[in-house]
């Protein structure tokens, strides 16, 4: 007891994004003294502030306008006359933030979590200034998430070249966008623009969008997109964007040299990743440095090398994804609370919210037969009845399975809803399911998710419905 009363806090987490505040909220339901620092205006971090949350406001949004739009509303007898008020859109965007960003701050009084508001510091391996504040804690949680990677040479003014949150808050629709980066952020964004107006081109380093998504999977929403109407630079790197008079020239060279060529734009998005905040948390101090990546390792368990100092979500390795920081959150907290918190990291789901969404879990076929010999059973979204009927025709499921034991290795699938889909799948793998398992289980007629089952009827060759 005397030891725990020598400090002010038993955790102290810096960050309040999805990983920091969910860790927060545990150690406190679980009887902790919990304080948590973040430097921001408002909780919630990337996520809620400036990534999942506000993109996806802004994809739901052009997406219904789109559908208008296009012509696949009146293709269901639904006539419309289209008019863009952007204005409003970015307001029901910066209203979702709000009404969530507060919703943490209600959280925390809920759960007596103390907010620290400020920049947090390490002075040793327990105290850390926040501001002009400093506060002792028997462990420390460092969950201070990422920030986006800059490209050498190009200059972020969030006017004419922005990154991503810029990118979610332009005045007005771009006539021509250039994404660099054809990862989840250039495409999701991308898409956004695209729905609302701008012609879109994606200059991607590698032969191939997505990457880390399953081969096929990265393929045929290649296709998709370019069918929607974005236009590919693969093979290519943007070595030089230079502005003026609002308006952008980007030099291109093919990814293993050779000549170069100009692009106009009137927008570039930079989207080639973010990388780990550690800038100014003076790790040194608390005996802490970073890795080559720039990110804080842990063992298993979440601790870091330093007794007490733990540390979670995207300045950790692994997939930076929301629902990653928030299952380590927990685990972390429970650990300190001395339970056993486990994040099975073989199972993170990934999704990409465009229309249609581009999901998936676990090992890609690739991975898998590097691994040994696997069978892979395939679904296509345009044979699900549901799929057909609401006209959403493109897509497939992909289960691959173990050859000798049959348990489900991966499920990556592009639907419609495959984000909502993809869920089953990792539930059934982190229960240790067979294709088999899925395939007698019984799913509701007619829905988007029987294309599931029937993928994993096909991996022993056996479906329905084609
Ligand atoms: P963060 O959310 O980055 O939070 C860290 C917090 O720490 C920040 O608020 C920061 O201000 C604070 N901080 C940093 N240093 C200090 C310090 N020294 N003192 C005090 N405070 C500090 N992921 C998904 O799973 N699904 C999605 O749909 C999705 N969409 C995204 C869209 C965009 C545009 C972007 C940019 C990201 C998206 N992500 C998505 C990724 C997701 O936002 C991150 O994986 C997630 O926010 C990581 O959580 P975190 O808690 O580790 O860090
Ligand atoms: P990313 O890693 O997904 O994609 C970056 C892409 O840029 C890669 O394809 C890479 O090959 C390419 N690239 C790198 N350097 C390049 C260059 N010089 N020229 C051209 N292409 C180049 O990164 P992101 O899209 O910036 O997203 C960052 C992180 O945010 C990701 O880790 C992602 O997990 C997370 N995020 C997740 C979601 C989601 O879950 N729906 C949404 C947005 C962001």
């Amino acid at each position: 007891m005397a030891d725990e009363q020598q400090y002010d806090y038993d955790v102290l987490v810096i960050g309040a994004g999805p990983g920091g505040y969910v860790a927060a909220i545990r150690a406190a339901q679980l009887g902790l003294r919990t304080a948590c620092a973040e430097s921001r205006e408002t909780l919630g971090g990337t996520c809620l502030n400036v990534g999942c949350i506000p993109s996806k406001a802004m994809l739901h949004a052009s997406e219904l306008y789109d559908h208008a739009a296009n012509g696949a509303m009146a293709k269901l007898g639904i006539r419309t006359q289209v008019e863009l008020d952007l204005e409003t859109m970015h307001g029901q965007r910066r209203d979702a933030v709000k009404q969530l960003t507060g919703g943490i701050e209600f959280l925390f009084k809920k759960n007596k979590v103390t907010w620290l508001k400020g920049r947090a510091a390490f002075q040793d391996a327990h105290s850390v200034t926040v501001g002009d504040q400093r506060v002792t804690a028997k462990n420390i949680v460092i969950a201070t998430g990422s920030s986006v990677t800059a490209l050498p040479g190009v200059t972020i003014d969030q006017q004419v070249v922005v990154d991503s949150t810029g990118a979610l808050e332009l005045p007005r629709v771009p006539e021509h966008m250039v994404v660099i980066g054809g990862g989840v952020i250039g495409l999701e964004l991308g898409s956004v623009w695209r729905r609302l107006g701008a012609k879109v081109t994606c200059v991607e380093f590698l032969d191939q969008i997505l990457p880390g998504f399953d081969g096929d999977i990265r393929k045929e929403s290649n296709k998709i997109f370019k069918k929607q109407g974005i236009e590919f630079k693969l093979s290519t790197k943007v070595t030089n964007v230079a502005v003026e008079g609002g308006k952008a020239v980007l030099t291109l060279e093919p990814a293993q040299g050779g000549e170069a060529t100009t692009l106009e734009a009137d927008c570039v998005l930079v989207s080639i990743g973010r990388r780990p905040n550690t800038d100014g948390l003076n790790l040194e101090a608390a005996g802490l440095a970073t890795n080559q990546r720039g990110q804080v390792e842990i063992d298993h368990d979440f601790r870091t090398k330093v007794d007490g100092i733990w540390a979670i979500g995207d300045v950790v390795p692994g997939p930076m994804l929301a629902h990653k920081a928030e299952d380590e959150g927990i685990a972390a907290a429970e650990n300190i609370a001395g339970q056993h918190g486990i994040v099975n990291h073989d199972v993170i789901p990934s999704v990409v919210y465009t229309w249609p969404e581009i999901a998936g879990v676990g090992l890609t076929e690739e991975v898998a037969r590097e691994r040994g010999e696997v069978k892979v059973g395939k679904f296509p979204m345009m044979a699900n009845s549901r799929a057909k009927t609401n006209h959403e025709p493109d897509g497939f499921v992909k289960v691959i399975a173990d050859a000798k034991t049959d348990r489900v290795l991966g499920v990556w699938c592009i639907a419609t809803v495959g984000g909502t889909m993809i869920a089953q799948a990792a539930q059934a793998m982190e229960f240790g399911a067979t294709s088999e398992d899925i395939a007698y289980t019984c799913h509701a007629h007619p829905t988007h998710s029987e294309a599931i089952k029937e993928a994993a009827m096909a991996v022993t060759g056996k479906p329905i419905h084609i």
